[in-house]
């Protein structure tokens, strides 16, 4: 007997991205007895593979997709202040070039229309020469150079962003477990009535009245044909150097010279993230990463604007690969494919949904837990997502005493980086990091942070937090060969080095 079996759940979610762990907290917030499954770490798929930008998307204006741009907006200020620890805005310069496709006026329409959507809330663009933009940002090619706007956007941490929506799900009550999978569906007379969950090497039936399939692109042998057609993956591709390299100062929207997309350079610390490739695949999303036509277009991109850093293969510090799930069967290029999402209940009743970004998670989860208090035939109560604070302020402060209190604790794990053990120890005791992958990956980004990914310091964390998880000298060998692994996987480049 566990957590998760015995009386029915009112709802099960079987997925631990932002929209799993948005819905689970939604929902547990409106008094549903929840519990979400997890196959490996919160935000290990999708979610933890973003671009880390709540924004209104810019880009979808040349879609004329509004709606979307509005909701993105709305919910861009709504996480601005239930999340002001997680969410900050950033502000981005778009240099014009002579010739691009985006000239001034489509960008200056574009960035009215943005403010407009934003009612005031947000800071108004303002617009530059070029002399202003290469003041803002000096490593620019001068050349061509006609001038440039700076607009408003924010910034996240997606996997903290995602863990925060666990961790609030749990204080309101939802049973939620990360390293379980469900295995398949259990039915009755052709209803799903709840799923069979494997972990630490045992099965246990979870019986639900509601089953939600949010697993994003993964596919289980609970994912309906319907779901298979609908949903198709687009890798995106990003890559991390050091930014004294670039230069730039800010966050930079650019237009690639290559295919004309529009393309991110985004501080990180002593690191610069560019990003982002957008292509269709049929790439497992377990096994997914970059390759090397990816980077050398990242590569290729960012040096036509920053032509004195000359970057090379050997500059790329990481490169990751994420697949987003796009809610379209047709074969249009992935760049011009809605980000909207879909919601489609089965013939057995399992609410399905695909698409989706992480800014308008919160506004989504809403609509799936109003279809779901339906489908109880329950009163139906209004979502309150948008006016409490998500969890996670008094976090470093947490930290920071944990090394007042033991001075091993705050030792810096890597020189440079703000990790200290206190991090790996806070990250077992109060964020249910149950690997080293969890804690060096995503409790922590020392894997993207730097150049080995971890791979130095694994032995030592394995140590440090060892009796906290009642590891065996076996099992934290063990931890250290599957960290190495998944490392390898998530961060080597295919075809290459
Ligand atoms: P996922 O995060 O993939 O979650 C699905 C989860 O289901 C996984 O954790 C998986 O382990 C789990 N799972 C699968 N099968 C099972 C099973 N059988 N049992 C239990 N669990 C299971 N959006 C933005 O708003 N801003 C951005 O800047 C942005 N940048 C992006 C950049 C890239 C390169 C990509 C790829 C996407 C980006 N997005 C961005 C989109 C956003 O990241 C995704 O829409 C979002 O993260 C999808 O979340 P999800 O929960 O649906 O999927």
């Amino acid at each position: 007997m566990t957590e998760l079996s015995g009386e029915p759940f009112d709802l099960l979610v079987i997925g631990g991205g932002i929209t799993g762990c948005g819905v689970a907290r939604d929902a547990a917030m409106r008094g549903l007895r929840v519990a979400l499954v997890e196959r490996d770490d919160f935000a290990s798929g999708t979610s933890g593979r973003s671009s880390r930008l709540i924004h209104g998307g810019i880009r979808y204006l040349e879609n004329a997709q509004l709606h979307l741009v509005h909701e993105a907006i709305r919910e861009r200020q709504t996480l601005l202040r239930i999340a002001p620890h997680l969410v900050k805005p950033l502000a981005f310069t778009w240099p014009l070039y002579r010739g691009a496709r985006v000239g001034k006026l489509k960008l200056a329409a574009g960035l009215f229309v943005y403010d407009l959507m934003a009612a005031g809330r947000s800071r108004r663009h303002f617009a530059l020469d070029a002399a202003g933009t290469l003041q803002r940002e000096p490593s620019l090619r001068p050349e061509g150079l006609e001038g440039g706007a700076v607009y408003y956007d924010a910034a996240t941490d997606d996997t903290r962003l995602t863990l925060a929506n666990a961790l609030a799900a749990r204080e309101h009550g939802a049973v939620v477990v990360n390293h379980a999978t469900v295995t398949s569906i259990l039915r009755h007379q052709d209803r799903a009535t709840g799923a069979i969950v494997a972990r630490n090497g045992a099965t246990e039936d979870v019986r639900a009245r509601v089953i939600l399939n949010a697993t994003g692109v993964w596919e289980n042998n609970f994912t309906t044909e319907e779901r298979a057609r609908r949903l198709r993956g687009s890798k995106g591709v990003h890559i991390s150097v050091a930014r004294e390299r670039i230069g730039n100062r800010e966050a930079l929207t650019l237009i690639s010279p290559l295919d004309g997309r529009v393309m991110f350079c985004l501080p990180a610390g002593s690191q610069t993230i560019i990003g982002t490739t957008d292509t269709w695949t049929s790439e497992s999303p377990d096994a997914v990463r970059a390759d090397r036509s990816d980077v050398d277009y990242l590569l290729g991109s960012i040096n036509h604007y920053f032509p004195r850093a000359g970057l090379t293969r050997a500059d790329v510090a990481s490169a990751w690969a994420g697949i987003r799930p796009l809610a379209s069967g047709g074969a249009k290029s992935p760049g011009r494919i809605s980000r909207e999402h879909s919601i489609v209940v089965d013939d057995s009743g399992i609410v399905e949904v695909t698409g989706g970004k992480l800014t308008t998670y919160r506004s989504m989860a809403a609509e799936i837990v109003d279809l779901v208090q339906s489908r109880l035939g329950r009163e139906r109560r209004p979502s309150t997502t948008d006016s409490v604070a998500l969890p996670g302020a008094g976090r470093e402060a947490a930290i920071a005493q944990l090394g007042r209190e033991n001075a091993e604790l705050a030792k810096p794990l890597v020189p440079g980086l703000g990790y200290t053990g206190a991090h790996l120890t806070y990250g077992v005791t109060n964020e249910m990091a149950l690997t080293l992958s969890d804690l060096l990956i995503r409790r922590t980004h020392i894997a993207f942070e730097t150049r080995d990914h971890g791979r130095a310091i694994a032995p030592v964390a394995a140590d440090l937090v060892a009796p906290l998880l009642r590891w065996t000298p076996d099992e934290k060998s063990a931890q250290l060969r599957a960290y190495a692994a998944e490392v390898e996987r998530m961060f080597s480049i295919a075809g290459d080095y």
